[in-house]
């Protein structure tokens, strides 16, 4: 997820325990941020890594959810972390992505 240099920036990270893939984040991002499909494997493993979060193992390949795609151009405007109705999506700084 961090390809590109967000440095200094605020960007969303989402709890795969909570996100139902409602799509409420990609409705209201003014930047398209998030697609809402089924994640990768590799996706996935990278999420249990950076958040430590350890959510069901088939759980992201069941079900569509949603995944932030182009952070970089992430505003910390909070409109998704106010709208998300699972409360599943917090803003951390970039340095925190690995
Ligand atoms: S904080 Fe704003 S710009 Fe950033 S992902 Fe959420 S809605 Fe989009």
């Amino acid at each position: 997820m961090a390809e590109t240099d967000v440095t200094g920036k605020k960007v969303p990270k989402i709890d795969y325990n909570k996100c139902t893939g409602k799509g409420i984040c990609m409705e209201v991002c003014p930047e398209d941020i998030f697609e809402i499909r089924n994640l990768s494997q590799i996706e996935y493993c990278e999420d249990v890594k950076t958040s430590g979060i350890c959510p069901d193992p088939e759980y992201a390949a069941k079900e569509k959810r949603s995944y932030p795609v182009n952070i970089n151009n992430c505003t910390a405007c909070g409109l998704c972390v106010d709208e998300c109705p699972e409360k599943a999506i917090v803003l951390i700084d970039s340095d925190c992505i690995e």
